[in-house]
């Protein structure tokens, strides 16, 4: 099997919006909807209503396995399983962490390059953080999946297939707490998933639809981050699906947001937050503003006061994340005297603040530190 070579490391604030042309992955049935799942069945020679039926096992018993569908002729199982479950993703590696109920997946996808993605239950619910791009090219210099550069697009089912395989680990029983399923989906590991738009609709699609089309989790649930590509986020507030959306801000004048998240020097903080309200307007879902806190960079009061001044009185929260370390770099995260006086600073213009409870850390899965490495 020949192997995708990461590329080389990009230098400071080189942007990538589409990487080297590869081959792409089989067509899966989780890349296809309902009509074209038919239309796939029928090409076969098959009644279009078994399309109907392998939507239910993929989608409602989260199985793919050809001799557990007794529901469907011998004959047909074998040709239809090798033409619309092609393995997509082959685990490399898992990782755990908070007694098992954080973990980390390792993937090789068909062509050898490598994504993560992390699983992390709560009392009340679980989620799946999921990964759109092999890399990434938006050169974050604090976060290690931007700097090792982008390796190249996920497809739709290879997106899908991770919550498919969270959901799976869930319903079996493997994960300490009893059986149980996915309840949110945050589109923040890997890759800038507004950068691989079509794709990562159609996996929101797959996500939200009800079975057999889909796996049934509530928009409401689904979370897409973004460094703030400001054309996209525009559609994405056309697209009718009212999934949250969060914006990496990381701060809030242009001077230091040039340095922190690179596509500022395409999109102001001005423009990345009048499309986030007009996202707000739209769907008339609370945006969130994430905002790594690193240690005597961004983390000052006056900093925290010019924010609340930005964003007072729009629908909004800020999500405080406690910088975690990646390879190389001398930052840290905030003293807890500076992130607590920042946070005082936010609320007093009566904008809600969060901490990020960050997970993951001990097994280099929390945010900002997938970089994929065997
Ligand atoms: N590309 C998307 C999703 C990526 S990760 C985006 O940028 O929004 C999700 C969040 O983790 C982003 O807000 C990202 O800026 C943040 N992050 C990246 N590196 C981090 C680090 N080292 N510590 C804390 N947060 C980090």
């Amino acid at each position: 099997m020949s192997t995708v070579s990461p590329p080389g490391a990009p230098v400071p604030g080189q942007l990538t919006f589409v990487a080297r042309p590869r081959a792409k992955p089989a067509r899966h049935l989780a890349d296809l909807t309902m009509a074209e799942r038919r239309a796939a069945v029928a090409e076969l020679g098959e009644k279009p209503f078994r399309a109907d039926q392998l939507s239910r096992h993929y989608f409602e018993k989260l199985n793919s396995d050809p001799s557990l569908m007794t529901d469907l002729p011998a004959a047909a199982r074998e040709k239809l399983t090798t033409a619309l479950f092609p393995t997509l993703l082959t685990s490399v590696r898992e990782m755990t962490t908070d007694s098992g109920t954080t973990r980390k997946m390792l993937w090789r996808l068909f062509d050898g390059a490598l994504v993560e993605s992390v699983l992390m239950r709560y009392t009340d619910r679980t989620t799946m953080c999921v990964s759109s791009q092999a890399g990434c090219g938006m050169n974050c210099p604090f976060c290690a999946t931007g700097q090792a550069g982008l390796t190249r697009n996920m497809t739709t089912a290879e997106i899908v297939e991770q919550v498919v395989a969270g959901a799976r680990a869930l319903a079996s029983g493997d994960v300490p707490g009893g059986p149980g399923r996915v309840n949110n989906v945050v589109f923040m590991g890997m890759g800038e998933p507004l950068a691989n738009y079509k794709a990562v609709i159609g996996a929101v699609r797959r996500m939200v639809e009800p079975a057999p089309d889909g796996l049934g989790i509530s928009a409401r649930g689904i979370t897409v981050s973004t460094v703030g590509l400001v054309p996209a986020i525009g559609k994405l507030a056309d697209e009718g699906l009212p999934v949250t959306l969060a914006v990496s801000l990381h701060a809030p004048d242009d001077e230091l947001r040039d340095t922190l998240v690179p596509i500022n020097t395409r999109w102001k903080v001005a423009e990345v937050l009048d499309a986030a309200w007009e996202y707000t307007a739209k769907t008339k879902r609370r945006v969130s503003i994430e905002y790594a806190l690193i240690k005597d960079i961004n983390d000052q009061e006056w900093r925290a006061d010019l924010l609340g001044r930005l964003i007072k009185n729009q629908l909004v929260h800020v999500n405080l994340i406690p910088l975690n370390p990646t390879p190389g770099s001398k930052w840290t995260a905030s003293r807890p005297e500076d992130e607590r006086a920042f946070v005082r600073r936010l609320e007093s213009h009566g904008v809600p603040v969060t901490v990020r409870d960050t997970r993951g850390r001990e097994i280099d899965g929390a945010c900002g530190q997938l970089a994929a490495a065997e």
